[in-house]
């Protein structure tokens, strides 16, 4: 038998992705053995970005894995719930009204002979009514104002999948006691070099402190610290497809009497899109717009014009967007996650998922005593593959609009030549419905074939369906799910409600 050792491993960064990483492999590594002395070392000078305050559904399962209590999550947090995104403007209006439909994160999976999305589309019912309406029982809670849970749900369980919308400076914070309470060890310090032999970092030095490790974690923040120390030019733009390279975010308190939603919405402005997420105590807004073509004045002023002159602002930050991520993520003994690793533009909130993903790769890869190349390069793939995914999800979303009013949106359509593989897929979905065999081989799980559907169907990319469906067929299938919605209505709770009894 091996003799046990106790390696160390260094957190440099104390905003979500050090946080989030230190708490779960702490978790997952320690409990039950020491295996690594894990040390967060966070500047108390330099703030966290302080953005990130919606995610995906999987988040949950991160977040129960670190052993933490949900309830007590949200209160922390000023969090809420969320079971998806209304997207707003995306097109030209639709008969007099603004054009909207909602992404949810969940999947119905009805039908025998034929599925619920072929159904919904040869029996015409685009005519009449908005795809995720259909098909869906998360589109009858929201247009209620009911939230995913009923008074009796367990933690991390609700009727319909859901993620949520957290305070990201509260969400540190959270996470850092519980990661202290539990034996991680926390160092305020700048660091201001790295001492490098042979590919690897042997320490960080803060002035004269230094700071041996066997492991480093580089979750510096768009500064890349540590990966750049390693290796120059490692890094892959994605500009060409997802122009959009900065945000103005606005936190504003909530309206007297305004209740918080229980999705997230993003609507599309002239150079690109505004979110609103909703926490307990106010709302965090931003603008995230291609910087060629807008100035942060002009960003400001229409995301305030936007918001209307009622809006009491509390905080407005100018940030700049690195889109696009690492050629290796993971170099000699050093590993960069949250946006030192990666940065994809937040439309589908996928920053904290991105940083779940890797820390679960850590904890697989990082289990063998001495980790090989090969589980670097393993690490590696999957993580680029991770993000190359996403990139094509997210063009996605742009690439089918037919709106004209500005140059950004007449060049949208195109950025799909970016990605190849979409571009000849949009193709083939013009004549079939996207089915899971589409994605079969790709890296991400967590958006597949019903996930594109909502995004295609939503923008009305329909496919030319011939066959007809028995009306029999067709009642059975939307009955059952009228049926569903009235039941999930039932079992859940007004979101505000729900809120509320939290807090108590
Ligand atoms: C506009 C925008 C909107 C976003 N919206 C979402 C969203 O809705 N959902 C989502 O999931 N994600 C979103 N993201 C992404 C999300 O914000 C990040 O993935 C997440 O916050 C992780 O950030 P981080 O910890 O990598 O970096 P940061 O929060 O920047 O933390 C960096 C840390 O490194 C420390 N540090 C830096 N230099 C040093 C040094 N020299 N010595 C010691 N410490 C140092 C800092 O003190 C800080 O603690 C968004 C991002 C942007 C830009």
């Amino acid at each position: 038998m091996n003799e046990h050792k106790t390696k160390s491993l260094v957190i440099v960064g104390g905003g979500s992705a050090g946080w989030m990483t230190a708490a779960y492999l702490n978790r997952l590594f320690n409990r039950e053995q020491k295996n690594f002395d894990i040390t967060v070392i966070e500047s108390p000078d330099i703030g966290i970005i302080g953005v990130g305050e919606a995610t995906v559904h999987s988040v949950r399962f991160f977040f129960a894995a670190m052993g933490l209590d949900e309830e007590e999550l949200l209160r922390e947090t000023n969090g809420t719930l969320k079971t998806g995104i209304l997207f707003r403007n995306w097109m030209k209006p639709r008969g007099g009204k603004m054009h909207e439909y909602f992404h949810p994160f969940e999947q119905q999976k009805l039908g025998r002979g034929i599925d619920i999305s072929s159904a919904w589309m040869v029996a015409g019912r685009d005519a009449t009514e908005r795809y995720d309406e259909g098909v869906s029982l998360s589109a009858a809670l929201i247009s209620k104002g009911h939230g995913p849970k009923g008074p009796n749900s367990p933690a991390y369980q609700g009727v319909v999948p859901y993620g949520y919308h957290i305070d990201a400076t509260l969400l540190a914070r959270f996470l850092r006691r519980k990661a202290v309470e539990a034996g991680v060890t926390h160092v305020e310090a700048t660091i201001t070099d790295a001492e490098v032999e042979d590919e690897n970092i042997k320490a960080v030095m803060a002035g004269d402190r230094r700071f041996e490790g066997d492991v480093f974690i580089d979750c510096t923040g768009f500064r890349g610290l540590l990966i750049d120390k390693l290796k120059a030019g490692n890094w892959n733009s994605f500009t060409d497809a997802l122009p959009c390279n900065k945000a103005v975010a606005i936190q504003r308190e909530l309206m007297e009497g305004e209740a918080p939603k229980p999705y997230t919405t993003a609507t599309a402005l002239t150079n690109g899109w505004a979110w609103q997420i909703d926490l307990t105590n106010r709302q965090g807004t931003g603008y995230v717009y291609d910087g060629n073509r807008l100035s942060n004045d002009e960003a400001e002023a229409e995301l305030r014009a936007f918001l209307g002159p009622q809006s009491n602002v509390l905080k407005c930050t100018h940030l700049n967007m690195k889109v696009g991520c690492r050629e290796e993520f993971w170099i000699g003994n050093c590993i960069a996650t949250g946006l030192a690793g990666g940065f994809i533009e937040p439309l589908e909130s996928t920053g904290l998922h991105l940083i779940n993903l890797a820390a679960g790769l850590m904890g697989t890869h990082l289990l063998a005593d001495t980790p090989s190349q090969a589980s670097r390069d393993s690490f590696n793939r999957l993580m680029r593959g991770f993000y190359q995914d996403l990139k094509q999800f997210i063009v996605l979303h742009y690439c089918l609009t037919d709106r004209d009013d500005s140059d950004f949106w007449r060049a949208a359509p195109a950025t799909v030549r970016e990605t190849p593989w979409l571009e000849a897929q949009l193709d083939v979905w013009r004549h079939k419905i996207c089915e899971f065999h589409d994605l079969a081989g790709s890296f991400s799980t967590t958006f597949s074939d019903e996930n594109y559907r909502y995004i295609l169907y939503g923008m009305q990319h329909y496919p030319k369906l011939q066959f007809g469906l028995a009306d029999a067929a067709e009642a059975g299938l939307f009955g059952a799910i009228k049926n569903m919605g009235e039941q999930a209505l039932a079992a859940t709770m007004p979101h505000d409600a729900y809120l509320k009894r939290l807090k108590n």
